[in-house]
């Protein structure tokens, strides 16, 4: 079991600021800037490669939530961004599914 499945069930816990039947958002722990927010949906997936055909409407879910999100946070006028990891290139380090919403200062591009 994924440290966010346990977040899930409210077995460790999070500084969760979203909740829905489908998805939770946190503050992610080591936070890369001013605005570090997780959304990941209940469901299991081990990661958006792990995503089928069936799940293309969860996914819409996972990235209008964290839009809602940054909207809430008072971050939609200046920007933010979005980020999925994805295995071992894509720098991802924990193996359920999530999308990172940034912001609160200039990002640079590309990423490291
Ligand atoms: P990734 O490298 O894309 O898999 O991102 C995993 C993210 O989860 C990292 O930004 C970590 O800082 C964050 N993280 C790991 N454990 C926790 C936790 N217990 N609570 C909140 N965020 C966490």
């Amino acid at each position: 079991m994924t440290i966010f499945q346990k977040i899930i069930d409210r077995e460790i816990p999070a500084d969760i600021i979203f909740e829905d039947e489908l998805a939770v958002a946190f503050h992610d722990v080591n936070p890369q800037a001013p605005i570090h927010v997780l959304v990941i949906p209940k469901k299991p997936l081990r990661g958006i490669s792990a995503a089928e055909p069936d799940d293309a409407s969860l996914m819409g879910h996972l990235m209008l939530t964290a839009a809602h999100i940054a909207r809430s946070l008072g971050v939609d006028e200046t920007g933010y961004r979005l980020v999925v990891n994805d295995g071992a290139d894509g720098g991802q380090s924990v193996f359920h599914l999530h999308v990172h919403l940034l912001a609160g200062r200039q990002l640079t591009w590309p990423p490291g």
